[in-house]
């Protein structure tokens, strides 16, 4: 797929051309990435599903970005070129800050790992006795880096982000996004998805601060079905947790060339991306 604009960059899943003036066009692809690697065999309509909730969710949140004065970059989803249709997002364009704002209610995954060794979650401590799933007692800013294409995201505890931005932003980059993460929360909850963690991307825009990037997508975070949570164990979910499983079952070795997935497992990973979409916003997703 080519497009008449200029690619200004191009991500694992996404690329970002420039529509002229200060707008940016975001097209999300098929493919889908686990451990650092792009998979060979793309998900049929994962570009769609992600783009459509992502539009979903900004409208969601705008009441309590404007609570705090902010606003998101979406412009509008529908006037994009007719070849991306549905997986493209016109969007301002933003001077990024370098900061990953992780926002977390549920311990899993790396956040278990580094409870485990030391009691806390970045500057955060926490309780004895979690385990993998269990809802923490307030929800947590666990911030980390913005790594370079092929670096990883390092995590940072909340001073590294006031050396970064300052101390002002860094809180309120830290206010907002507990705030986002609540709403997000309550919203799933409603919708019978747990939203165990998330990460948003904030940037500028003359001077003020604006939600970029995708937000709440199974891609930028753990949605479990709440029907099923037990903690203890790791929770069943909506995003690519499968996937992994299924690569970690084909005996992979996670540095050679990643192999191709079967028609099933591609069929069941759709399924799940799907079934988010329709479950967050209860309609059907076409
Ligand atoms: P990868 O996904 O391969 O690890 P990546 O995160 O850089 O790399 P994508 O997420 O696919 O790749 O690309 C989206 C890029 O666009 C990100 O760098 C993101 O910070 C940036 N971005 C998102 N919204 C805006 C915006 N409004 N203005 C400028 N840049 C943006
Ligand atoms: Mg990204």
């Amino acid at each position: 797929m080519t497009l008449d604009l200029p690619l200004l960059a191009r991500g694992k899943v996404r690329e970002v051309y420039d529509a002229g003036g200060d707008r940016l066009l975001l097209v999300a692809s098929d493919r889908i990435s686990a451990y650092d690697h792009v998979l060979p065999t793309p998900i049929p309509d994962k570009g769609r599903v992600l783009t459509q909730l992502s539009v979903w969710w900004f409208e969601q949140l705008a009441p309590v970005l404007a609570s705090s004065g902010a606003t998101h970059h979406l412009v509008s989803a529908t006037d994009v070129p007719a070849s991306v249709a549905g997986r493209a997002m016109l969007v301002r364009r933003l001077e990024m800050l370098p900061v990953e704002c992780v926002a977390r209610g549920y311990l899993s995954g790396s956040g278990t790992a580094e409870y485990q060794r030391t009691g806390s979650i970045r500057d955060v401590p926490l309780p004895a006795g979690l385990v993998e799933g269990s809802q923490l007692p307030e929800p947590v800013f666990t911030p980390s880096t913005k790594a370079e294409a092929g670096e990883h995201d390092e995590p940072i505890d909340f001073a590294r982000v006031v050396s970064l931005v300052g101390a002002a932003r860094a809180e309120e980059l830290r206010e907002l996004t507990l705030a986002l993460y609540r709403q997000g929360a309550e919203i799933a909850r409603g919708a019978g998805i747990v939203l165990a963690d998330t990460k948003f991307e904030f940037g500028l825009s003359g001077g003020a601060l604006v939600l970029g990037d995708e937000v709440l997508t199974p891609d930028s975070s753990r949605f479990w079905p709440a029907s099923s949570w037990s903690p203890g164990a790791a929770q069943p979910s909506f995003d690519k947790q499968y996937v992994r499983d299924w690569l970690t079952s084909s005996g992979w070795d996670r540095v050679s060339p990643p192999p191709e997935l079967p028609d099933d497992v591609v069929a069941a990973t759709r399924e799940r991306y799907v079934a988010a979409y329709e479950q967050l916003t209860g309609t059907a997703f076409r």
